[in-house]
């Protein structure tokens, strides 16, 4: 008899456990929360309005296998397919609704034009720069760095670009910017070297093929809950409210792991989808460490009397005025199924520093969203609830990053038949991006 065993029960580990199913005879899945899903959980009001935890869409691969283990249960009645999101960005005091990228042109004339000057001329170097300030630089220009993706930065991370690692910026999709018009943008973009910069001024330009869903009812976390039931009926067993305290190993081989509650499981495979240093300490094995620097990640949960003023699915705040730094307005991804009675619901996700006392950064961001028209000046909110999570977003500093992979190749290098792999392993950030990662390591015929 193998057995593997999975560390996490995010979508990261579910989806490991599932894959992992289809080779071992035992899969064990330990999640230290009551319940599955990690980010993709959803809380519910007693009206039966929902609001979800962190990643509120999910969306094809584009691996036909995996699309199918993900979404074979996915049907019309239940939930939403759109081939895009409708997705704007709030900046410099406007609200664009065509593009979730910065706007460089809001810039006053003379800078707009420096900038525009520096970014087409700009050389990249082949050379990995050594923090993302020189990697904006080389890419767009000091003009554009220091105007536009600072202030910006500086508001979602708390620190300067100079500060962080490379492509940290990717984080928060702040990729490309808006400039000239859209017809200049469409030509220019034909060269690689500035499509990777430039945005498309309309969403249904350059979108790639992949289905959108939303459940009709009942938030993300049905997507979870579709499947829990599919591990259910694989034969995974689920040891939920439990984390490792132990890992059993001998001359390069886990062989075993201990449980919290003192329970001691043998093992042919183990995969880790949370932070990798508790896997250091509970296999007792030297690493090199650097703290974790997470940033304050707080959500918003409001309902209000009146219905949105904007179309829009959701939207990217990077007005560095702002408190705000993604707005989610379910009642608009709901459409026609949304009843006006249970009100008009979102969820705003703040990043801060976490020193702001909570009932005014709460009132604060109420009135940000009346200040940005996305909600009518007289409109009542019925509930504001806020959430704080413990796994926010990274601080993406160089030492952050090049530890997390010093300890991936330190821990890879000592134990032969572990898999790092999920959000927290430092290689993948989003969702699809981490499916991929999982199938491509555990997808073994
Ligand atoms: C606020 C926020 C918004 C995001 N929005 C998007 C988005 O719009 N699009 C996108 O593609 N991605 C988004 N992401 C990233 C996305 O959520 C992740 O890619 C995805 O959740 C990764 O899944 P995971 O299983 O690796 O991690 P997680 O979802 O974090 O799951 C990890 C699981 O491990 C459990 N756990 C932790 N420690 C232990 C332990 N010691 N023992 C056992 N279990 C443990 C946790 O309880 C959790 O259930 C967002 C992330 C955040 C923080």
């Amino acid at each position: 008899m193998t057995t593997a065993i999975v560390v996490g029960g995010g979508i990261g580990g579910i989806v490991s456990a599932l894959l992992l199913k289809r080779n071992y005879d035992n899969v064990l899945l330990v999640e230290r929360a009551p319940v599955p899903g990690g980010l993709l959980r959803t809380s519910h009001t007693r009206d039966g309005l929902s609001f979800d935890f962190g990643t509120h869409f999910v969306a094809t691969t584009g691996l036909d296998d995996l699309d199918e283990l993900l979404f074979d249960f996915v049907n019309a009645e239940d939930w939403h397919e759109f081939d895009y999101l409708k997705a704007g960005h709030y900046h410099g005091g406007l609200l664009n609704g065509n593009s979730t990228f910065i706007d460089a042109r809001s810039l006053p004339r003379q800078t707009y034009l420096e900038g525009l000057e520096q970014m087409l001329l700009a050389t990249p170097s082949d050379e990995t720069p050594v923090n993302l300030e020189q990697q904006l630089d080389d890419t767009y220009g000091v003009v554009f760095r220091q105007q536009l993706f600072t202030p910006v930065l500086q508001k979602l991370f708390g620190v300067a670009p100079q500060q962080l690692a490379p492509d940290a910026h990717l984080l928060f999709g702040l990729q490309r910017l808006l400039i000239l018009s859209a017809d200049a943008s469409r030509e220019l973009k034909n060269l690689p070297r500035y499509d990777q910069c430039i945005a498309f001024h309309q969403l249904d330009e350059g979108v790639n093929r992949a289905s959108v869903f939303y459940p009709r009812h009942g938030g993300i976390g049905r997507w979870i809950d579709g499947l829990t039931e599919k591990l259910r009926a694989a034969g995974v067993e689920m040891l939920t409210g439990h984390f490792v305290q132990g890992v059993g190993h001998q001359n390069g081989q886990i062989d075993s792991i201990t449980l919290d509650d003192g329970r001691h499981l043998e093992c042919d495979q183990l995969v880790w989808t949370v932070p990798p240093f508790l896997l250091a300490k509970a296999a007792d094995l030297d690493v090199p460490m650097h703290a974790p620097q997470l940033r304050h990640t707080r959500l918003f949960h409001f309902i209000f009397d009146r219905p949105f003023t904007t179309d829009l699915h959701y939207l990217y705040v990077h007005d560095p005025a702002m408190s705000a730094f993604r707005v989610t307005l379910y009642s608009n991804v709901a459409g026609q199924d949304h009843d006006p009675e249970h009100g008009c619901h979102c969820t705003v996700e703040v990043l801060s520093d976490g020193k702001e006392e909570l009932s005014m950064l709460s009132e604060r961001v109420c009135n940000e969203l009346i200040a940005m028209e996305l909600v009518p000046e007289d409109a009542v909110c019925r509930y504001i609830n806020s959430e704080a999570l413990v796994a926010g977003f990274p601080v993406l500093s160089r030492e952050f990053v090049m530890a997390g992979k010093q300890q991936a190749d330190c821990l890879t290098r000592q134990l032969n038949n572990l898999h790092l792999l999920g959000k927290s392993s430092g290689s993948a950030f989003f969702m699809n991006d981490v499916l991929r990662e999982v199938y491509d390591a555990l997808n073994v015929a």
